[in-house]
């Protein structure tokens, strides 16, 4: 795809991004690699709503400013430790998906097992812990992250979503917003089931050798593995590796403050 094809597919990009509602004000940013091997990315404080070409800049792959007016997005740093991370992909787009931010907030995976289309496409969508907007450490702990997923969150923050280019991180990203609205819903009539885990491993496996990902796990997938962490094999133990992947739900045993600030409520109104 040439530069002026990406231009034009990036204002796209932006425009539905706030029109599906998925980002708001001067919310979020998107990047995509140009032929050249540089960075299209937008600039900071512009509405993704309203972005046009002159919205538009090119850095290196370093981040100094090479074309366009204005400064780099804020997150330009996260953008380049993905492109760093995955040479596979050359699409970045972050945004603030209410439902999906609104999961991290309430402490409540998305890293779950729940849709087969989602498990064969994106297979979990882990949730990165707390770093403030725009700095090295946020850029620093993406990374990894990214190494082996399309579609991250960051508590209370966003999501970064990647992809081979602008359409397919976009799709991503609906994708994650998606399922936290059919997730939310599900929760709300009375609990939202995981897929058995011997259903979820073989979609996951299935998807990777059919669809592609991560490196890393389509080479799993090829060795007659697969990327799921063991907290979606077997989703009620928690998993220290994967932020969150322990479901708190209305079933979930109370933990042991929740327990103790009980009996002592129960105690102060002198009952047993
Ligand atoms: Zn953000």
């Amino acid at each position: 795809m040439h530069e002026h094809q990406q231009r034009k597919q990036l204002l796209q990009i932006a425009h539905l991004c706030y029109e599906r509602r998925l980002l708001v004000a001067m919310d979020g940013n998107l990047s995509v690699l140009l032929p050249s091997g540089d960075v299209l990315c937008t600039r900071a404080g512009c509405h993704k709503g309203l972005l046009t070409d002159d919205d538009l800049l090119v850095v290196d792959r370093r981040g100094n400013k090479l074309r366009g007016s204005g400064t780099p997005t804020s997150e330009l740093k996260m953008h380049l430790a993905c492109y760093d991370e995955r040479p596979d992909i050359r699409a970045v787009v972050h945004a603030h998906p209410p439902i999906s931010v609104a999961f991290t907030i309430a402490g409540i995976s998305l890293a779950r097992c729940v849709l087969p289309e989602v498990v064969l496409t994106l297979g979990t969508i882990p949730t990165v812990e707390y770093e403030t907007t725009g700095t090295d450490a946020l850029a620093a702990r993406i990374g990894p992250w990214i190494r082996e997923h399309d579609a991250i969150l960051m508590d209370r923050h966003g999501a970064v979503c990647v992809g081979r280019d602008l359409l397919t991180a976009f799709c991503n990203l609906e994708t994650m917003e998606h399922t936290a609205l059919i997730t939310k819903t599900a929760r709300d009539l009375g609990g939202a089931r995981d897929l058995p885990p011997d259903e979820a491993t073989k979609l996951r496996q299935m998807g990777l050798l059919r669809y592609g990902g991560p490196p890393d796990a389509v080479k799993k997938a090829e060795a007659g593995g697969h990327d799921l962490p063991s907290a979606c094999t077997a989703c009620a133990d928690p998993a220290p590796s994967l932020r969150m992947a322990h479901v708190q739900g209305p079933t979930a045993a109370p933990s042991a403050l929740e327990d103790a600030v009980l009996r002592e409520v129960l105690k102060s109104l002198g009952k047993p």
